[in-house]
């Protein structure tokens, strides 16, 4: 053993951590060395002679014994495993990573001490990984607080992080941005969040202005609140009590409140006529309020309610909530600013309905379609009589339509919209934040003046153009808030949009990752984008990564959630993988890489796993399954075409560096950019020596199954070659087994199938690939001998399959629950509503018109019409 080179090692991974290197402006990093590069060829060169040493290492069993009889062996082994423990604990230190190694009586066994080695082992991973996109010019360190990947349009996003703030520093910048110590707003909250699986119902529970009665579904507590269990009836008589009641409520229960009254909204003569535009007052001259308590929002409704107009807007947080939370109301009237805090009231907001149900006061708003849906939804706020400015914008043709384009325009008003992207949950909140939030309505109500003039003059005074303004204001007003409802089909839905092409193995992942990220979503309450972004769900789709360290290796940063359940989300991809293929697929997937059929996976593997290599080595036994010249890496060939080598050579790598720039990307990188590709390059697999290339490639040629590093990765519980080959010489037994069956059952059908059209479909498919394949076919020749299309749709793969790849699993994943997910389940809670069921015909009564409504004797729980001159504070009832 060549203890030097191992000091020199440890020396380098003690002292400097490999992301320290692409730290480049500072040449004190590397002592003793001229430039990363250097620094980075000494440390590989340092990895290699290591590892070369540890496969120098007598081999467990006889050999090992053998020389651990001569005292000096065994204490120079000592010695040397010492330094090599202390080593390996001073980079975990380094990384802020539990590290005990040493401390041999707090830990138990090897394993514990591997999972250590594990664990750091992904954070020192993930770090490089963001030092390195941060070199790159990807600067993910301040992106995990923005929604991004989640929320679009990302450009919003990017030019915010990269804005400087002049009123604030960077810091200041970053903290205001950053939700991690945000505490969550939903934990104070009276009424708790409802992110069941069930459609969204109407908070509604009083009616003002109503022209017709609110139903008394809403209006009678009673009728809403009660449960069949409450009931003194028998179960089942309680069952069918509480359907009929639900039934005859389903109408109402998904209604607008105020459809009737906005429909039969009439805009008056005077909204119709040119105003004299009023000018705002100034911002220092303008008196703001900040609501927070109860009766200062009532005295704010009262105030309201005398008014013929005023300006609203909404600040909302969508990352960590799963529905999205309404953190902030501003009005602005003529006189007077308010910023209501709606974290503190939200649930006394329903308060304002009064005022914003008032048809005879306008509600402006810019751009309210989000608006409207977040008033229902948090608070049961429904908005009679709007207008929308973004409407006006767009029926005036302005050439932006923008709140900040519109108050440059008519305000000459220069607004910062950096702050629209603020974590708005923020308390107290800052001044900047106050400044932005006043402005979005301050100017509100001068804007609208200037655009129903402008409206007016475009039409030469008719009143067409203003009066389709507010005919869509009507229709942005009628929009009902809908939850996002989880169904079997909803993933298809999202990856259509990815316009990725997957195999049934990336799709089923793709399906399960979507339903564990839906649920956990919910369950939760954090957003689907918090949990698991779905560019890394497409990756990990994409890639099907073998171990759960894979899973972690395609998410940077890794979600808190995927870490905390990374062996759930690794079952779940195995799963995916056990998914037969389609014949078509193989075929696809050898003419687009000429790769294995189990191909797409995360390669990240340690020095010691020898499973990649083993699972391009080993022979194929699926049908039709034949990848590349097999045998090369370990074959006995010791001339082997350079050619061969270097398609090999591309394709292990760790994955989680691959960042795909186009070439010509590459030719407009700035010079630090190109150097933090190159530092990527070479970091593309630290792990090359193991590869077939340069001078490694002939001497592990020669290395056979047997070898120590065989051996040492058989001790490190990593899958062997020798394993995997049992693992598919069992596949292969039950393949066969499988095929003979399924070809007596063929002949037992083969006349009833050929009168079905499926065996033409099956056929033309098999043709299909047959032509598809062309000249590469003759590399799968199980497909040439194949005279039936067999097996295309098969169920289920061989259970042999499962135990023996569970024998590698430490973990025991009999007790998951995560098999719920499997075929899309049904809800367990089957008294829970059923939006499939009940989803269409409701949508279609919502399109009736107004039915007269049976329930006029509960009028006296609606406002009504006209004006209430009531003192507010006594009327509404306590919730
Ligand atoms: P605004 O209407 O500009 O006041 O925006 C209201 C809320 O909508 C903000 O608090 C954000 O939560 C959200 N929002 C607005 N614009 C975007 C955007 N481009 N991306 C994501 N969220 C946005
Ligand atoms: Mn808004
Ligand atoms: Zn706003």
């Amino acid at each position: 053993m060549d203890s030097s080179k191992n000091k020199d090692c440890s020396n380098t991974g003690g002292q400097k951590s490999i992301p320290d290197t692409t730290e480049e402006d500072n040449p004190e990093l590397c002592p003793g060395f001229k430039d990363v590069d250097a620094f980075v060829k000494h440390g590989l060169g340092a990895v290699l002679s290591a590892t070369k040493a540890s496969a120098g290492l007598p081999q467990v069993g006889d050999e090992f014994d053998f020389y651990r009889s001569f005292p000096g062996f065994q204490e120079f082994c000592e010695s040397q495993g010492d330094k090599l423990l202390l080593c390996m604990s001073q980079i975990m230190q380094h990384h802020g990573c539990r590290s005990h190694l040493r401390d041999r009586s707090k830990l138990t066994g090897l394993e514990e001490r591997f999972d250590l080695v594990v664990d750091s082992n992904d954070v020192i991973l993930e770090r490089v990984g963001m030092l390195l996109d941060e070199a790159d010019g990807v600067n993910r360190t301040q992106q995990p607080v923005m929604p991004a990947g989640f929320q679009p349009p990302k450009v919003v996003v990017s030019s915010w992080n990269r804005k400087g703030s002049s009123s604030s520093s960077r810091s200041e910048t970053f903290k205001l941005l950053h939700a991690k110590n945000v505490p969550r707003p939903q934990l104070k909250f009276k009424e708790k969040v409802d992110n069941c699986n069930t459609p969204f119902v109407p908070k509604i529970f009083i009616k003002p202005n109503a022209i017709k009665p609110l139903p008394s579904y809403f209006s009678n507590k009673k009728i809403r609140k009660e449960r069949p269990e409450d009931l003194d009836v028998p179960a089942a008589l309680a069952d069918f009590i509480h359907q009929q009641r639900t039934q005859e409520h389903v109408d109402d229960m998904f209604a607008h409140p105020y459809q009737y009254e906005i429909d039969h909204l009439t805009v008056t003569d005077s909204l119709l006529s040119k105003p004299e535009p009023q000018m705002y007052k100034a911002l220092a001259e303008t008196k703001l309020s900040y609501i927070d308590t109860l009766d200062e929002l009532v005295s704010l409704n009262e105030k309201l309610c005398k008014l013929h107009e005023f300006g609203v807007d909404l600040e909302h947080h969508s990352y960590r909530s799963f529905l999205g939370i309404t953190c902030l109301m501003q009005i602005s009237t003529r006189e007077e600013d308010f910023i209501i805090d709606t974290l503190e009231l939200r649930s006394e907001m329903y308060i304002l309905n009064e005022s914003f149900s008032d048809s005879a006061i306008v509600k402006v708003f810019h751009g309210a379609d989000s608006d409207i849906e977040w008033l229902q939804r948090d608070f049961g706020i429904y908005v009679v009589n709007l207008f929308d400015t973004h409407q006006a914008s767009r029926a005036l043709n302005l050439a932006r339509h923008s709140l900040d384009h519109l108050l440059k325009h008519y305000c000459n008003v220069d607004s910062d919209k950096r702050y629209q992207l603020a974590d708005w949950r923020i308390r107290p909140l800052t001044e900047e934040m106050i400044h932005y939030a006043r402005s979005d309505t301050h100017y509100l109500l001068y804007v609208f003046d200037l655009m129903r003039a402008q409206l007016l003059d475009f039409h030469h005074g008719q009143p067409g153009l203003l009066q389709s303004v507010w005919n869509k204001s009507k229709d942005i007003s009628l929009k009902k808030y809908v939850k996002p409802i989880y169904t079997e089909d909803s993933y298809l839905e999202l990856q259509r949009k990815q316009k990725k092409s997957y195999n049934t193995q990336q799709l089923t992942a793709f399906r399960l990752l979507f339903a564990w990220r839906d649920k956990l979503a919910r369950q939760e309450d954090e957003s689907t984008g918090y949990v698991l972004p779905t560019h890394m769900m497409n990756k990990i789709s994409e890639e099907l990564p073998k171990e759960p360290q894979g899973i972690i290796a395609c998410c940077n940063p890794v979600p808190p959630l995927v870490r905390q359940q990374v062996n759930e989300l690794h079952l779940l991809v195995q799963q995916a993988r056990e998914m037969p293929l389609l014949k078509a697929e193989i075929v696809a997937q050898k003419i687009k890489g000429l790769t294995p059929v189990k191909k797409p996976e995360v390669t990240l593997f340690g020095p010691h796993d020898t499973s990649r290599v083993s699972e391009s080595d080993v022979p194929p036994f699926l049908s039709g399954e034949m990848p590349v010249k097999q045998g090369i890496l370990f074959s006995e060939e010791t001339t082997v075409a350079v050619d061969k080598l270097t398609s090999l050579k591309a394709k292990p790598k760790i994955t989680i560096f691959e960042e795909v720039v186009s070439k010509k990307a590459e030719d407009s990188l700035s010079g630090s950019q190109m150097k933090a590709r190159r530092i990527i390059e070479s970091f593309d697999n630290p792990f090359r020596m193991y590869l077939p290339s340069d001078v490694h490639v002939n001497k592990n040629a020669k290395f056979d199954p047997n070898s120590k590093i065989f051996e040492i990765s058989k001790r490190w519980k990593l899958q062997s070659i020798e394993h995997q080959q049992k693992e598919m010489e069992a596949k292969k037994k039950a393949k066969e087994e499988e095929r003979k069956v399924t070809e007596e059952r063929k002949k037992a059908k083969k006349s009833y199938q050929e009168s079905l059209q499926d065996v033409a479909t099956v056929r033309e498919q098999a043709a299909e690939s047959g032509k598809a394949v062309g000249k590469k076919r003759e590399r799968v020749p199980s497909d040439v001998g194949e005279s039936t299309p067999k097996v295309i749709k098969k169920a289920k793969p061989p259970q042999t399959e499962a135990p023996s790849a569970n024998s590698f699993t430490p973990f025991d994943y009999s007790q998951s629950q995560l098999k719920v997910f499997a075929g899309g389940a049904k809800s367990k809670d089957d008294s829970q509503f059923d939006p499939y069921r009940q989803g269409h015909g409701s949508k279609k009564k919502f399109a009736k018109g107004p039915k007269s409504n049976p329930g006029a004797g509960n009028r006296s729980m609606s406002y009504m019409p006209g004006r209430s001159n009531r003192g507010f504070r006594h009327n509404w009832p306590k919730r």
